[in-house]
């Protein structure tokens, strides 16, 4: 028997764990590289849209994920103010029925740990931080910061929105800074006591907006995140704190359940919203970009990772039965069937005015990316 194709992965986060496991469905020999050393649980919600949930169900997790997480009646949109509603996107059952898929909200620490436990641990390898690709006669050659360096027979570089795969590929424009800042934290329900707040709501000011949902199925544990304008403040990472003295007073005047949650809310962290644009091109020869990495987005629309995860679905489906010497047509293949549908995406969301009023959400919601037609 001929032995396996072999694709080194590059980052363990959403794009490259659900790409792990898709690949592995139709037996490609993968290796994930991870940078970090052990998988840190951020302190953050992140909301499942059916279209990913499609593609989580193909890899075996939907029942997982189901019991972790929480099932929303919708996604509701309400004036800062007088709570009036602008838009009631209904989930639950009936969207489920029309979009083949529910629509969930979980903790990130829970989606990405689900994605993991698809990828058995001695294909995952931590501690490796990707500093050099070369293409050689018979595969790429990977380069690491710890002096190891691999052999495989192609590349996906799912590092991110920093990712160096890409800057390795071609000389991209640096990210672009929106001059708006995010606070975002969990923290347990109880600290409530006893306050009832609606399921997921956003709640649109007139320069600055903040989300609030419930991220575990028994309402223990909430989320929120905001948006605001802080042109000056530039760091963006995970881990930087915010001070939540400042968060109370930029939402003072805000509908009585922000004030409450806020006032409930013991830390939070901080970070500036970037995007860049769209690129020209994914990939060259076998190597290719997937999730953050070529279309990193504004978080308005909910649906950075599960761009990510739908490319998996459907770069595994570019990768089944492929030989060598076909890898790289079938990575332009993959991009020449993702480009459109993620750039849409990017733009949209960039615009954040998604559910501000009445929405047409099938084109997200409905996309099916184990059946939509590949590019010929
Ligand atoms: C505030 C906020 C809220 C969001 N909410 C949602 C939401 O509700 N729903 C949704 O679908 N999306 C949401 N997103 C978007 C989502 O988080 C991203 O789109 C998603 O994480 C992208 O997945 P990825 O795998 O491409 O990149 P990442 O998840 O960023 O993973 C990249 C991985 O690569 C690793 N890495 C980087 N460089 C190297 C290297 N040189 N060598 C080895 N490893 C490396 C990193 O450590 C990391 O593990 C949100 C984003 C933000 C900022």
């Amino acid at each position: 028997m001929a032995t396996p194709l072999s694709i080194a992965i590059v980052g363990a986060g959403m794009g490259g764990l659900a790409s792990a496991a898709a690949l592995r469905r139709v037996g490609v020999d993968v290796s994930v590289y991870e940078q970090a050393s052990q998988f840190a649980r951020l302190g953050a919600g992140i909301q499942i849209g059916c279209n990913a949930m499609q593609v989580l169900r193909g890899v075996g997790l939907e029942a997982r994920l189901r019991s972790q997480s929480f099932y929303p009646r919708s996604w509701n949109n309400r004036d800062w103010k007088t709570g009036e509603v602008k838009f009631d996107m209904i989930f639950g059952e009936s969207a489920e029925r029309k979009f083949g898929a529910p629509y969930l909200l979980a903790h990130r620490g829970d989606l990405h740990a689900a994605l993991a436990s698809a990828v058995p641990d001695e294909h995952l390898k931590l501690s490796h931080k990707l500093v050099g690709l070369d293409e050689t006669g018979d595969g790429v050659r990977l380069s690491f910061a710890n002096g190891v360096t691999a052999v495989a027979d192609a590349v996906i570089g799912a590092d991110g929105i920093h990712s160096v795969v890409r800057d390795i590929l071609f000389a991209t424009s640096p990210v672009h800074f929106t001059g708006r800042i995010a606070y975002r934290t969990t923290y347990p329900a109880a600290l409530l006591r006893g306050e009832k707040i609606d399921d997921c709501t956003k709640w649109w000011g007139e320069d600055r907006h903040i989300v609030i949902y419930y991220v575990k199925p028994d309402r223990s544990e909430i989320y929120l995140v905001t948006s605001q304008p802080e042109p000056e403040f530039r760091i963006e990472s995970w881990s930087a704190k915010g001070d939540v003295r400042e968060l109370r007073k930029a939402f003072a005047g805000f509908d009585r359940q922000v004030e409450q949650v806020l006032a409930a809310c013991p830390d939070v962290h901080k970070w500036a919203i970037v995007d860049r644009n769209a690129l020209e091109r994914w990939g060259e020869g076998k190597v290719t970009l997937l999730g953050d990495a070529c279309h990193p987005m504004t978080p308005y629309m909910a649906q950075g990772a599960a761009m990510a995860i739908e490319d998996a679905a459907v770069l595994s489906r570019c990768l089944d039965g492929v030989e060598r010497d076909g890898v790289a047509n079938a990575f332009r293949r993959f991009e020449a069937t993702r480009k459109q549908r993620t750039a849409r995406i990017q733009q949209t969301s960039r615009a954040n005015t998604w559910l501000s009023g009445k929405t047409d959400t099938d084109w997200v919601y409905g996309y099916d990316a184990w059946t939509v037609p590949l590019a010929a």
